[in-house]
């Protein structure tokens, strides 16, 4: 049902009329309590007045933005906390992104190491495959509290083969740069692959 919108009267006949080859699944996974939402609020535009085109089909925020003079439709998916449609929604999470989110919180040191466990059954779900994916350390406002240095998060990401970024939902830093910086990461994919 993802789908549903990207076919439908949208607003922007530019997009629809592409294949979707422009369309990303992005998901966000990690611990709850880190962040996703909060991150994905601000992908939604819930923030800005002015330019909050963004469509909501309940924990699913699809947009257009543009990257690097491309237009890029992300649509991201933020279920992994969905408690209430048990477990084969974290199932269906692993197998359907097309670039993941991992979040954790600098000031929570359990969801760094959640973080770790979530590359490897990412991993595991997905073998062979090579998925985008970014790992976000959130909450880098709350500078007191911080248990996880920026070193310690970049030396995981390069391990894990994956890109990395802070971010701050609350003062929203980095934010767009996170949303900018996974459509790169596809795109760099897709890019090799054509050659
Ligand atoms: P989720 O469970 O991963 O979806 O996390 P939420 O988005 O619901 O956030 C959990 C709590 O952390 C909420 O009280 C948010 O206001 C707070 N929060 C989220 N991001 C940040 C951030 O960047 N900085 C600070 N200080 N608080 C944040
Ligand atoms: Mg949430």
């Amino acid at each position: 049902y993802y789908r549903r919108s990207w076919s439908s009267e949208s607003s922007d006949s530019v997009i629809s009329s592409e294949s979707c080859s422009n369309c990303y699944r992005v998901v966000l996974i990690g611990e709850q309590g880190v962040g996703k939402s909060s991150l994905a609020n601000i992908f939604a535009g819930v923030h800005d007045s002015i330019d909050s085109d963004c469509e909501v089909l309940g924990d699913t925020y699809e947009r257009t933005l543009m990257v690097d003079g491309e237009s890029a439709t992300i649509v991201l998916l933020d279920m992994w906390d969905n408690k209430r449609e048990g477990e084969w929604i974290r199932d269906h999470c692993m197998k359907v992104g097309d670039a993941y989110l991992i979040v954790y919180s600098i000031t929570d040191r359990a969801s760094f190491e959640k973080a770790s466990e979530l590359r490897i059954q990412l991993r595991r779900a997905r073998q062979k495959e090579d998925i985008p994916i970014i790992l976000v350390g959130n909450k880098s406002d709350l500078v007191r509290c911080r248990e996880v240095s920026v070193a310690e998060g970049r030396a995981c990401a390069v391990v894990f083969d994956c890109k990395f970024i802070e971010t701050s939902a609350a003062v929203q830093h980095n934010v767009k740069e996170l949303f900018e910086g996974i459509v790169r990461q596809v795109r760099l994919r897709r890019d090799s692959k054509e050659k």
